[in-house]
Formats: C-alpha cells, structure tokens, sequence
C-alpha cells in the first residue's frame, strides 16, 4: 500500500505556538513587547500577557484544545502537569472558553506531593509555577501545554528549569565579557546550544508484563546470558526491523509535530536497542524537548503493542542506554566560540573557551561527575560499555599537539614547518569530524562542540547542562577578570593559556579509558574515580561546589541541600524498591516453580528406577541435587535480603543509609542473581515463570 507522503515542513511544529504564529495572531506592538521582553529578559505587562493567552487559547481552541496545563520539571527528573479546561460558564446556562493573562503567566500549585527536600515545611507547602517565555507552548493530546518554571513562595527553585535559565543567562555575561576583549562588540548576548541523543529499548509488551522486575524497577534483575547477544556487532546500524521502523515514523511525526528537530535513527549496539539523535537547539528547548521525546518514545510505543525501555541497565551483559550531551556556546550573531576560526584572533578566543572548559571541567570533575549519579547509571559507568567513573577530556591528536606545544612554550610547527603565535598565525585546521573519535572517553571534543557521554538515559539533561553552563561561566569570569585590567593583552593572554594548559593537563586523556591501567594512571595524576552514587552524593554539598553555586547565583545553599536530599532519597528508594520486587518474584515464584520442576523430575526418577533398574538416573540425579542446592542458597540469600532491607537505617542517617544500601542490599540483590541465573539454566523451559533474555531482547 502506498501511503500518502507526509509533508513534512507543514507538519513540522504545527502543535506549536512559535513565533511564526505570534506574528500572525498577536498585533504588531503586542508581538514585539513579547520580543523585547525574551531580549531583555524582564517579566511581560499583564495587558500583554492577557493579550497573548486569548491568542494562545483561540489558536488552541481551533486546533481541538480543550485544556491547558502549566508543564514544569520538578526535581524528581520527570514532567509533571495538571489539566485545567478553558470553560467559563455564562449567565444563560452555557460555557464560553476562556483564558487570561493570570492564568498563563502564573499557576497556584498545590503540589506538596513533590520532593522538595526540604525546602517546604507542609504548613507552606504551595509552589506555584510561571511561564517560561522563552519556552513555546504547544498542543498535546487536546491540551494546550505552557511551559513553566516551579518555585516556592519565598522564591527557592523547586525544579529543573529555573536553575537552567540562572546558568543560561550566567554563562551569556561571561562569555560577552570575553568577547568584548578580542573587540568583539556586536554580540549581547551567548547561548548555550544543546543536542542530547538518546537511546532507548524496545520490547514486544507480551514479555514485559510477564516480568515484574521490568514493570517495577524498569530493568531486568536476573536473567541468563542468552546464547546470542551483541557479540557479533549485527545489530548497531542493521537494517531496521519494519515493524520497529513504523514505530519510529510515528514517533518522528510526533516529535516533528511539537517542533522537536529529530533528526538521526538507528539501529544500537545491543540487540532491541535504538537511538534517537535531534539536531541542537538552546539548552532550555533542548531540555523540554528531550523531556517530550522520552515520553513520546513511550507513549508511541503503546500504540505498537510495545515498550520503550528508558532505563541505564535493562539487561546486564548487553550495554545498557545513555544519553550524549553535545553542548556548545554560540551568540547572536551566528559564530560557535567552540569553531576553531579562520584568523588568528579568532583562534586566540577560541583557544582562550577551550582553555576554560578544561580549567573548569578539571576543577569540578567531582561534580560533573555526581550530577550523572544515580541508581540506574550506576550499572553503565565503567561497566566497560559507557566512559568510567572518572572524569577526563579527550581533545583529538591535532589540538593535543596545540597545546601540548604552548605548554612547553615552543612554537607550534604545523605540517608545514610553519611556526605559530597564538593570537599571531591561525591555527592549522581542525578536522571537525575526526576519524579517531575515542568513544571511551567521558567528554570528547568533537570539532566543534564538546560531546558529555557520561548521562544516564532516563535523567533529564538539566543538571548537566547547568553544571557545564555554570564551571564555564565561573572559570570566563576569572579570565576576565584578569584580561580586563590588563595592559598588554595579548602578552597576558599567551601567559594565562600556558599558565591554564599546564595547571589543567591532567584532566585530558587520549588513551583507552576502558583500560584498567587508566584508573592507575588517573589516581596517580590526582583525579576524582567516584565509582557509585553513594561516593558521589558528598560532592553536591561539599565547599567548593556551594561556594561555586551560590557565588554565581545559580543556587542557594539551601537549594543545593535539597538537591542532595532528593538524590540521596530517590538512590536508596530505587534499591529498596528493586530488593523488594526480587523478593517477592523469588518467594512466589522462583522458588516454587523449581521445587516443581525438581519434583517432576523426581516423580519421573522413582518411575524409571521401577521400570527399568538397570538404566543409568545420571541426569536427573544431578539435577535434582544441583537444583535443590541451590534453590536453597537462593532462599538463604533472599532472608538475608529480607533481614537487609528491615534493618536498612532511615533518612535521618544521610549517607550512612545510602552506603548501606550500596554495600549490604544492592550486594546481595547481586548475589542472589548470580544464583537465579544459575537456576534459570538447569530448569526446563516449561516450568520457568517468567520470559528469559532471548524472548525479551528478540521479542520485535
Ligand atoms: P555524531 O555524534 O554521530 O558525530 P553529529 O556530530 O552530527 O553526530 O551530532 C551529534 C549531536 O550533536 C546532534 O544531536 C547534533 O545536533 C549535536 N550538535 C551538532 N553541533 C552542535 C553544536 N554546535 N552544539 C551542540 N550540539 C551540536
Ligand atoms: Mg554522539
């Protein structure tokens, strides 16, 4: 059957209230009060703002809107939204549909469900969300979406939007500050552009709501090895399934629809494993997007009778799903600070965003690195499919011998034998695309923007992107500060990038950071290796970090300690949530059905032995004692889980109860697999309750 073709640019953001919509449905001075207002960055006239919810709402209402929804971020990572309808009703007994500049600018939430970690007493639990106008609004399932920022009422952030916008507008001052110096004038204002590719699994439902460990905890928690995993490389890039190729039109024409720019689908390393790729946007749309695109990649996948698996580690011995966080910096007047330039000032400026970056990703590994930390990554960083734990940069072979050349205070010999000045000669090109692409390394440098590979699938993209935006705010405002007073710039200039370069070399790395000698070499050179969660938790409230978040406005102290509590909260909830879904799969299930099968086989033995005495009883013999050893090793382990998990200490003891959880439940969750794994294999098929790895992971 041939389909129609989808047009796609009629399609593409046809959900959305952008500008182009604005244009035609606000009046002229309306629309470019709204302009200056996203320019300036100060709050919009209430006349204004009533002026664009009636727009907003008509434009909705034609489109089939029955409702709006403040959309927010809260710190649990997820979206959360509640539905109010547009109608008013009227004297004469009907409705009319309206909506006011009040209720699109500002939303009483009675949102005390969410974890604030403490930053409302319940007696003042209100927050209360505002419109983000730098955000578009859009139309969903018959709903009309406002994104919002979360706040209490004395002002602390209560999500994951608002400290993204702080660290926005941050890194933008900084950066004009720089380029003010290389007598850049024309640029106001710098912005911090995002691509965040994303990897998912796919799973026929069938299978998954056999497995409760998938529907609870989103990952499997035994399973065993099937006979054919990612060994021979078949999957990444194959030919897409057609099935999962429809699944991935839909989702397309969804995303399109919400003016998201998804771009890239493939075909992931593992098997049933795929990766959805957008093209860069502004850090903020790239986080709201990245939030649609993971609830559409489930959403979609319902309507396919599948499931879309977000989780880092669904299955162990397959790699798990990440997420790579290209960012760079780009102003106003359309040049990438991270674009090696074609003159030499050009190449000065950007070598002086580089040297930034490497100061502040090398003063700040501890917190780049907790800010991936959770539950689920846990089982990808240095799992030898994903980067390590530890934080390093790779540079590529060109722009190491750039610096490794003002380190040592020699001129820099080009291919040419042509020497080189920084701020004098321009720098040889850089290929933008590299061949030797180390994808072992956690931040890679990738022609022109710098690739973070350490997230975790399901995590939003804000954190990081606010601790990136906010150690390159910190480290440009040193500079300038320096730079600003002084009196021969470019003199100072060579000196500060050496003087950076040497003090920061340690932090960038070319080898193969899967390497067991890596984690020798970075220990020797200093560098944090927090290997779980539980090690990472100390670094959100430790001095340095406070003191870099509240000196630069992004956070409170008081903030940061919510964040950490949260963090702390959700690591040992998703461990004893996960303790408690083996327990019960065990003692109602596992248990029982080998104790049958063993039965079955001794039924069948006493038979035999009747029947034919003389015959050899080697198989089930072996069997029967094999499975009974260890169906009570998996009994002992799963009372010692039991027994774990009721004597787990409560919230009050901080990081005590999240080193618990790490060392004596999650161990032993470990270990019982290892045994369940075990026993899957001696049993027959028949008797084992639930769908194994090769009907799981080749299900589509
Ligand atoms: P690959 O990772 O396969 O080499 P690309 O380099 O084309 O692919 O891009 C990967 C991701 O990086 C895409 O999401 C893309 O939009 C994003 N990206 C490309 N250029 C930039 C940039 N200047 N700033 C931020 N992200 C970018
Ligand atoms: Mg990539």
């Amino acid at each position: 059957m041939i389909q129609d073709p989808v047009n796609v640019p009629k399609l593409f953001g046809s959900m959305v209230f952008n500008e182009d919509v604005m244009k035609q449905r606000l009046s002229p001075t309306v629309y470019s009060s709204w302009k200056q207002c996203i320019a300036d960055g100060t709050p919009l006239d209430r006349s204004i703002a009533h002026d664009i919810a009636n727009a907003m709402k008509d434009w909705a209402v034609e489109k089939g809107a029955t409702h709006f929804t403040h959309w927010f971020q809260p710190m649990t990572g997820y979206t959360a939204e509640k539905h109010d309808s547009f109608i008013t009703p009227t004297e004469d007994g009907h409705v009319i549909m309206e909506f006011s500049g009040k209720e699109l600018v500002r939303g009483e939430s009675d949102a005390s469900s969410f974890p604030s970690g403490g930053l409302r007493a319940t007696f003042e639990a209100r927050g209360y969300t505002a419109w983000d106008p730098t955000s578009f609004a859009f139309i969903k399932d018959g709903t009309l979406y406002i994104p919002t920022v979360f706040c209490s009422y004395s002002g602390q952030a209560l999500d994951k939007k608002t400290p993204l916008l702080r660290s926005m507008e941050l890194v933008s001052r900084q950066s004009v500050r720089i380029l003010r110096l290389f007598g850049n004038d024309a640029v106001k204002k710098v912005t911090a552009q995002v691509g965040a590719e994303q990897e998912y699994f796919l799973v026929d439902e069938s299978v998954y709501y056999k497995r409760d460990d998938l529907k609870l905890c989103g990952r499997t928690l035994f399973g065993a090895k099937p006979p054919k995993g990612q060994e021979l490389d078949d999957h990444y890039y194959g030919v897409i399934r057609p099935r999962v190729a429809a699944y991935m039109k839909d989702l397309d024409t969804e995303l399109w629809k919400l003016g998201v720019l998804s771009k890239t689908k493939h075909n992931e390393v593992a098997p049933a494993q795929h990766e959805m790729a957008p093209i860069y946007n502004n850090a903020n749309a790239a986080c709201d997007h990245n939030q649609l695109a993971m609830e559409l990649m489930k959403t979609v996948a319902e309507r396919h009778g599948l499931v879309c698996l977000l989780h880092e580690k669904p299955f162990a011995g397959v790699n798990g799903s990440g997420k790579h966080d290209n960012w760079s910096l780009t102003t106003d007047t359309g040049e990438n600070l991270f674009k090696p330039g074609k003159t030499p000032s050009q190449n000065a400026q950007f070598l002086l965003f580089l040297a930034a970056f490497i100061k502040g990703v090398d003063d700040y590994q501890e917190m780049l690195r907790s800010t991936v930390a959770s539950a689920g990554n846990d089982h990808r960083l240095g799992g030898n499919e994903a980067p390590p734990a530890i934080v390093s940069i790779f540079l590529g072979d060109e722009l190491m011998e750039i610096i490794d050349s003002i380190v040592a205070g020699s001129a820099y010999v080009d291919k040419k034998k042509k020497n080189l000045q920084i701020g004098v000669d321009v720098l040889p090109n850089i290929p933008q695309d590299t061949t030797d692409r180390n994808r072992t390394s956690p931040l890679a440098f990738t022609g022109n923007k710098f690739e973070f590979r350490m997230l975790g699938s399901t995590q939003s993209i804000a954190g990081p992107n606010i601790v990136i935006n906010t150690i390159m705010a910190e480290e440009l405002r040193q500079f300038a500060d320096q730079l600003e007073s002084s009196k021969d710039f470019q003199a100072d200039l060579q000196k500060l990038l050496r003087k950076t370069f040497k003090e920061h070399q340690r932090i960038i790395f070319s080898g193969n950071g899967y390497d067991e000698s890596w984690t020798r070499e970075a220990e020797r050179r200093g560098l944090a290796n927090l290997v779980s969660t539980a090690d990472c938790l100390p670094a959100y409230v430790s001095k340095k970090n406070v003191e870099l978040f509240t000196k630069n406005g992004i956070f409170t102290e008081d903030e940061m300690a919510a964040r950490n509590a949260i963090h702390l909260e959700s690591y040992c909830k998703v461990i004893h949530i996960e303790a408690l879904t083996l327990i019960e799969m065990v003692k109602r299930n596992i248990l029982p059905a080998v104790s049958r099968y063993s039965d079955a086989l001794s039924t069948s033995l006493l038979h035999r032995k009747e029947a034919v005495p003389s015959a050899s009883f080697q198989v089930e013999e072996t069997l029967i004692s094999k499975l009974s050893r260890q169906n009570s090793a998996l009994l002992d382990l799963i009372l010692q889980l039991e027994k774990a998990v009721e004597q787990a200490p409560g919230e009050d003891a901080g990081y005590e109860q999240a080193n618990y959880y790490h060392d004596s439940v999650l161990s032993l969750l470990n270990e019982a697999r290892t045994v369940i794994d075990d026993l899957e294999t001696m049993t027959a098929k028949e008797y084992w309750p639930y769908p194994t790895y090769s009907d799981i992971l080749f299900s589509v």
